[in-house]
């Protein structure tokens, strides 16, 4: 698979170092048994006895220190050599070290969350006896072991579990990788779930040497004339001309005049194939952009931020950019926020190079997925194309990265391995020497802070491609509805009326609100009492299609009553709205249009999303109401109307990154309107019509976006002015879990002491109360640390979480460590 010198480590004298998927924070050493020299190299997973366990381990290199220095008597033995061939290439191993002491994770659970599951060859391998073998076992080569091995796979093939247990003994690795390198068993994989046949159509040559008839129908002869001026052509593409075209096919090439090959297609998400496109005439700014990166492909680490306007061809720039790289015999990653799986994205690179895209995203099964990633480590596959875990794709060498929609909050992992795909793009960039591309129509701040320090290069798309300016944004104040009864003080008249004017010109409306359910909260009228969780520290949600309260924190859910569990009154209020409500009211105020919702409610089912864009796109659907899933990367030129119920929602989060975000939903909503040949509109209701965000937002402006925020950022030494790590503690009891916060802050302060290095350069904010202070039956605590100093940063982090593991605070309450957190929650 990766092509590897297998005895590289012998002049090592077989000593190497071992990463174990275990929360420690060292790699080991261990020796490797003559047997298995062979066998071991860097990549491969071993077993290796760890304290009285025996665990699996990643081998990761020969040992860091001079061997001589390793007492030979106190070292231990790899116990076996669980891979034939490695799982990612020997040249990621330095950029699995980085990511494990920059965000302060054990090598070996790194690598395990970077290596996708499914990859365990014990669980796939079928071991069949080769002709050879069947020989061996008459002769007195193999040794007792071996010979029963080979006589019971003589028998059937096996998995080596069922072997295990066909011949009552375990068999290592090691002895069935030497019976294949003899050549006597043969080692398949197997993938269990359900194989994926390629798709072929039937294509249609014409035969000249045919003679022309008269007594062609006139069926025969159009499809005769469609053949002989367009070239070949599809049995699909002939039955939109001709509808009988499949059984007329068949019937000409049973005559001789044509023939009949097959070609295989691929699937968009839709399931329609894709046919290869032909790259269109780029635009004068998309020309200007590759041209002017191009060049720098093949020439060293350099990141460009390429800031283009919704709708402006950034597609087109990196399908480009991408067959440059190519065309230097560069491989190419590429990274899409996980909500563009089934964006368009992936068709228009299959469209364009066809074979060579390898994808890896989680809709995939985990057999899919296992032949992507083998596709990849064998660079079969040159593009590799997927959401943020596709940052660990096996390239053993990389020349371009591109980031779509750099700023999307779903490249950031929350939980395990906290990393941002985005950051991490960068950074194994550099370790290949690569180009990075970051593109978005409103890059984070962080990224554009790193532009105006020249950090980062940029290119920008200022129009669209279909010369539409950019929609017209009419904000409305809501505070001016207030007093409005019912449901129009949500759904104001200017909006009711751009709705009703959408649908009476035949076009499509999107309608945004970003929460779900039917109300915001439910409060007692009589005794004020919310109802809230019984594990979280949140108010409930009706849900009435479900007839349901709701958490949306930790998924609790009970029937819904109609009388206050408090004091029992039946005065239930159910206050605010969310998409339920809204579409409830779209059904109402417009009994003839056909309306559907997209939020997580509506899209459990597997295929589901699709099924909706589908519709969508054939204009099954009038209006379509839906949170932020809404919001992001489609493509849909029926939408001339996007209505956003209200802006504020992210705005008054406790979180420094609130405006933000707030900003670029609210411009990312508003740039799928108008997308087709037809002018986009924009009816954004809000509290606040004078916040900086949502005037930014209004012209897609994040220049002017980012001019004010920097300054609010820079007053307060937050990031990009500085760095944080998050130390985040949790339990189940209150008083413990307080107990250990204050604890950390006392080490804190210690840590912080007036003569010590880390005075006046580290900033602690905290122990405090996380914001949302318990989730799912957890107490939760933060403590923020702040610098401007990365390294001395880490080195605080570093410190404070080993004294705590020196004290730990038993199992009841768990810390964890986010280093660049995104989500202050
Ligand atoms: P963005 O990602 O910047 O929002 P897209 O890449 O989705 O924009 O492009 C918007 C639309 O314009 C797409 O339908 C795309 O096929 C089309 N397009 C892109 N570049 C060109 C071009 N040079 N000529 C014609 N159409 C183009
Ligand atoms: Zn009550
Ligand atoms: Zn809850």
């Amino acid at each position: 698979m990766i092509p590897v010198k297998e005895n590289q480590l012998s002049h090592h004298r077989h000593i190497v170092s071992v990463a174990v998927a275990l929360p420690v924070h060292d790699t080991f050493c261990y020796s490797i048994p003559e047997p298995l020299a062979p066998h071991a190299c860097p990549g491969k997973r071993v077993l290796v006895p760890f304290g009285r366990r025996t665990v699996t381990g990643y081998l990761v290199g020969p040992a860091e220190e001079p061997t001589d220095k390793i007492d030979p008597m106190e070292i231990k033995h790899i116990l076996d050599v669980l891979d034939d061939t490695p799982l990612f290439p020997e040249t990621m191993i330095p950029f699995f070290q980085w990511i494990a002491a920059y965000y302060m994770h054990p090598l070996g659970q790194v690598i395990h969350t970077a290596l996708p599951a499914g990859l365990n060859l014990a669980d796939i391998a079928v071991l069949t006896i080769g002709g050879a073998g069947a020989e061996a076992v008459a002769t007195p080569h193999p040794s007792p072991l071996e010979k029963i091995v080979l006589s019971a796979l003589a028998k059937r093939p096996a998995g080596i579990k069922q072997l295990q247990k066909e011949i009552g003994q375990p068999v290592s690795w090691a002895l069935i990788h030497q019976l294949r390198q003899r050549g006597w068993i043969q080692v398949d994989r197997q993938i269990k779930a359900r194989q994926i046949r390629p798709k072929t159509v039937r294509w249609v040559t014409v035969k000249q040497t045919a003679p022309a008839s008269e007594r062609f129908s006139v069926q025969r002869k159009i499809i005769r004339n469609l053949l002989e001026t367009k070239g070949d052509l599809s049995v699909p593409e002939l039955k939109t001309r001709v509808p009988t075209a499949p059984a007329l096919v068949r019937a000409m090439q049973k005559a001789g005049q044509v023939t009949v090959y097959e070609k295989t297609v691929y699937r968009d998400p839709f399931g329609d194939p894709i046919e290869p496109d032909i790259p269109p005439r780029l635009t004068a700014e998309q020309a200007e952009a590759v041209s002017a990166m191009a060049p720098l492909l093949g020439q060293g680490f350099k990141t460009v931020l390429l800031a283009g306007v919704t709708g402006s061809g950034k597609t087109e720039v990196y399908l480009r950019l991408t067959q440059a790289a190519l065309d230097k015999g560069l491989r190419v990653l590429v990274l899409v926020p996980e909500i563009a799986l089934i964006s368009q994205i992936e068709r228009r690179y299959r469209a364009r190079f066809g074979e060579t895209v390898a994808i890896l995203h989680s809709g995939l099964s985990q057999g899919e997925r296992y032949d992507q990633w083998i596709r990849i480590a064998n660079a079969d596959a040159t593009i590799a194309i997927g959401a943020r875990s596709c940052i660990f794709a096996p390239f053993g060498d990389v020349g371009l990265i591109i980031v779509d929609e750099e700023h999307d909050a779903s490249y950031k992992q929350e939980g395990g391995l906290s990393y941002n795909a985005r950051d991490l793009a960068v950074v194994r960039a550099r370790h290949h020497n690569a180009l990075t591309i970051l593109g978005s129509a409103t890059p984070s701040v962080q990224s554009w802070y790193n532009v105006s320090v020249g950090k980062y290069a940029t290119a920008r798309l200022t129009r669209r491609i279909n010369r539409q300016p950019l929609p017209a944004i009419q904000i409305v104040d809501l505070s001016q509805s207030r007093d409005d009864r019912g449901i129009r003080r949500y759904i104001t008249a200017p909006l009711q009326q751009a709705i009703k004017k959408t649908l009476d010109d035949g076009n499509q409306a999107l309608i945004f609100l970003n929460r779900r359910g039917f109300s915001a909260f439910v409060i007692c009228g009589h005794c004020g009492q919310p109802l809230r969780c019984k594990n979280c520290d949140i108010s409930l949600t009706l849900h009435k299609r479900a007839n349901a309260f709701r958490c949306h924190y930790c998924g609790f859910s009970k029937a819904a009553v109609s009388t206050c569990p408090s004091c029992g009154s039946d005065k239930i209020r159910l206050l605010g709205v969310g998409t339920e409500k809204i579409q409830e009211a779209m059904t109402h105020l417009f009994p003839e249009a056909r309306v559907a919702r997209m939020d997580r409610d509506t899209m459990t089912r597997k295929g589901s999303i699709v099924n909706l864009l589908k519709d969508l796109k054939h204009r099954r659907i009038d209006i379509l109401v839906g949170t932020q899933m809404v919001a992001k990367g489609h493509d849909f030129p029926g939408i001339t109307l996007v209505g956003v119920v209200c802006a504020d929602l992210t705005l008054n989060f406790p979180d420094f990154r609130a405006g933000e975000r707030t900003f670029q939903l609210l411009a990312q909503v508003a740039g799928r309107a108008g997308r087709g040949d037809r002018p986009g509109r924009v009816i954004l209701q809000t509290y606040n019509p004078n916040h900086f965000s949502i005037l930014a937002a209004k012209d897609q402006d994040f220049k002017a976006f980012f001019d004010q925020e920097i300054g609010f950022r820079k007053a307060l030494g937050y990031p990009p002015f500085s760095r944080m790590i998050a130390v985040r503690i949790s339990g189940k009891d209150s008083k413990q879990a307080a107990a250990h916060a204050r604890a950390l802050g006392e080490n804190c302060r210690k840590l912080l002491t007036a003569d010590g290095p880390y005075c006046g350069r580290i900033q602690v904010m905290g122990p405090i109360e996380a914001p949302l202070s318990r989730i799912a039956k957890h107490h939760r605590w933060q403590i923020l640390v702040k610098s401007q100093h990365t390294a001395m940063l880490h080195r605080f982090a570093y410190e404070l979480i080993l004294d705590h593991r020196a004290a730990p605070a038993g199992r009841q309450v768990k810390v964890t460590v986010d280093v660049d957190p995104f989500f202050l929650m």
